[in-house]
């Protein structure tokens, strides 16, 4: 979507680095880290959010690639996030998983 910042993101469009990706998905750094590596795990399609998933096989895939990435970066113990919904404290309404580790600050989000 043109006004997507994800969209943009994963256009290429910012120069931002991909720590990961895959034919599904590609993953950055968070530009706000909540925590000592704070990743996002972003769809390339782009889908609002978890409310607007009707493919089941995005959403393995994309838990597939939470694990593809921790894995490469020997990162053991991680917490993800999906925030759905402005009420939740979703801000970019480009489906996402957040991938915490080390240091978690409460409250993210
Ligand atoms: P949400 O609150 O929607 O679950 O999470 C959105 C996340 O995207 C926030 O943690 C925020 O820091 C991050 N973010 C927003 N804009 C950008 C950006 O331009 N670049 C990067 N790397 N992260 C961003
Ligand atoms: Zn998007």
């Amino acid at each position: 979507m043109s006004d997507c910042i994800f969209c943009k993101i994963i256009n290429g469009d910012f120069g931002t680095e991909f720590v990961y990706e895959n034919d599904i998905a590609v993953v950055f750094k968070d530009i706000n880290p909540q925590a000592d590596t704070h990743l996002l795990v972003v769809p390339r399609k782009h889908v609002e959010s978890l409310n607007e998933v009707d493919d089941e096989n995005l959403l393995g895939k994309l838990m597939m690639t939470v694990k593809e990435v921790t894995s490469k970066l020997n990162i053991k113990s991680y917490r993800t996030i999906i925030n759905t919904g402005k009420d939740a404290g979703q801000e970019v309404f480009h489906l996402h998983i957040h991938i915490l580790s080390g240091g978690i600050k409460n409250g993210i989000n």
